[in-house]
């Protein structure tokens, strides 16, 4: 029986597809989770008691509103996202890249990112039949080389460009000006994610005006709401209407959508988190690079990439766990990662037992 299903697989599922591995999730259960760029902070308890007012009112019997007229209008206001540009939602960004690529796929159809960048780039690609190539970013201090980018983008003319601004997982911020000139050399799309903008403080918004070909892509993710799963893609109507029709008529839950539209109402909490933890970036920065054998980069996200003495990766990483923190393993992921590990940064408490737990394993 098993022999006759792998016979079936292999005949029906497409190659690219058997080829992958499924993204892979850690167990966090009982750690100090510094793993996912998660915002550390619970709602304030008064919050709490407004949310689940408003969650009392939403019909579970009913399909959700397949537009999401009032939950867009709130997002434009706290994202100030220009009256002329429209908004496509999804299920997380995650599900905006999938959407993406499904309307460029085709035959030699090619998805290009700076490497190493966030993975979904490239196995969404695969895993929808597009062509992936990655650009080397330089391995010193992971900065865009646009030579190389131009270069590469001039030989393979790719439909879309993603770039994750800023990089996840190096936490840079590429100039401002490099990025225009590739948007004027690219042919296709260029999609600029700005999953960590509420670290960053830098955006393309105001300049989606400026290029026919542009797309700017954001997610209330790492502004705090990881668990509502919710994305948006902004740009002219005329692309955003093409991709509307491949977004399943549902995709926002009335959960997800009455949970947003209540709390962004107190976007200023949000933000007042997002301030702590641009603070508390910088003294664990401080005292990370104050360890002997740590080279850790500066960062414009919530996270921070650093690399430790050669070969103790993995044993750190592990070390870390059992002592009960959780963070992310990225050597062996892309050659420029070797020896490297990066942490989200949590509450001051939960960044202290962090470096407690790392100095005895140096
Ligand atoms: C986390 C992350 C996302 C995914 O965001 P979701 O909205 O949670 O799917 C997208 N892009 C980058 C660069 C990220 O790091």
């Amino acid at each position: 029986m098993n022999e006759k299903i792998g016979q079936l697989v292999r005949q029906w599922i497409r190659p690219e597809l058997r080829e992958l591995a499924a993204y892979h999730v850690p167990p966090a259960a009982g750690l100090i989770k510094l793993d996912a760029m998660e915002n550390p902070y619970a709602l304030p308890e008064a919050l709490t008691g407004t949310w689940l007012d408003c969650l009392r009112e939403v019909e579970l019997n009913r399909y959700p509103d397949p537009a999401c007229g009032a939950l867009k209008k709130s997002l434009r206001k706290v994202m100030a996202i220009p009256e002329s540009m429209d908004i496509l939602l999804g299920n997380g960004s995650d599900e905006l890249i999938q959407l993406i690529a499904l309307a460029l796929q085709g035959t030699d159809r090619v998805l290009l990112a700076p490497e190493p960048s966030f993975v979904m780039y490239r196995m969404i690609a695969l895993a929808t039949g597009l062509r992936y190539q990655g650009v080397p970013l330089r391995s010193d201090d992971f900065s865009l080389d646009l030579e190389a980018m131009l270069a590469v983008c001039e030989q393979y003319q790719p439909a879309v460009i993603f770039i994750a601004y800023p990089n996840n997982p190096t936490a840079n911020l590429y100039p401002e000006a490099d990025l225009r000139r590739l948007i004027e050399a690219a042919p296709g799309l260029v999609v600029i994610d700005e999953a960590y903008a509420p670290f960053a403080e830098a955006s393309f918004l105001s300049s989606l005006a400026d290029y026919p070909n542009l797309l700017v892509m954001r997610t209330v993710s790492k502004l705090g709401l990881a668990g509502l799963r919710l994305g948006l893609l902004t740009g002219a109507p005329a692309w955003i209407g093409e991709l509307e029709k491949l977004r399943l008529p549902y995709n926002i839950n009335v959960l997800t959508q009455a949970s947003a539209q209540c709390l962004l109402e107190h976007y200023d909490i949000l933000e007042q988190q997002t301030a702590r933890i641009r603070h508390d970036r910088e003294v664990l920065f401080t005292r990370l690079a104050e360890l002997d054998g740590i080279h850790v980069w500066p960062s414009r996200a919530n996270f921070l990439l650093f690399r430790v003495p050669a070969g103790c990766a993995i044993v750190i990483h592990t070390g870390l766990r059992d002592a009960g923190v959780l963070i992310k393993q990225l050597h062996g992921s892309h050659p420029a990662l070797t020896d490297c590990l990066r942490v989200t940064v949590g509450s001051p408490e939960e960044n202290s037992c962090f470096l407690e737990a790392l100095k005895p394993l140096l």
